[in-house]
């Protein structure tokens, strides 16, 4: 893990400017700087976290009391009929910014749905010992 600050960090401590929504002891949350839709916002913990699964239980806890606050402050205040929350963990996944963030994308009538992915079939047997697995392995 790399030792340098994220820029979000930076964003945090306002080293870097940003539009800011929200903000109290384990929380921030601003506009993104390319917005997908209007009202595009990001809600980040102040812990500097690169991925979701390295959070701890406490921001993680602050961040979900926060999230839905703020949801529902952005479909008001925007008029959005709908929203997205995307959390991309690792590049693969489309993360560009290695400190956690949700993204929230507000849809509009106008909007056309285009995040969508290809499904596969689930085998009975390989579910069953998937699920198993991985319920067996939470820490
Ligand atoms: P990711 O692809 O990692 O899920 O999303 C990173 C997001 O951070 C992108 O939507 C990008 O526009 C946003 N972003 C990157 N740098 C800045 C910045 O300096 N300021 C703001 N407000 N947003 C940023």
């Amino acid at each position: 893990m790399s030792e340098e600050k994220s820029i979000f960090t930076r964003i945090i401590e306002g080293e870097i400017p940003s539009f800011k929504i929200f903000e109290n002891e384990y929380v921030y949350s601003f506009l993104d700087i390319n917005p997908a839709s209007p009202g595009h916002v990001l809600v980040i913990p102040k812990e500097p976290a690169p991925y979701l699964h390295d959070l701890s239980p406490e921001s993680s806890s602050e961040l979900g009391k926060v999230l839905p606050r703020i949801c529902k402050s952005v479909i008001e205040i925007t008029g959005a009929t709908s929203y997205n929350i995307i959390q991309n963990n690792g590049s693969e996944a489309g993360q560009t910014v290695f400190h956690v963030h949700f993204h929230i994308i507000p849809k509009y009538p106008e909007t056309t749905h285009s995040f969508t992915w290809k499904t596969m079939k689930l085998d009975n047997k390989v579910a069953l010992e998937l699920a198993q697995k991985i319920s067996d392995n939470i820490e």
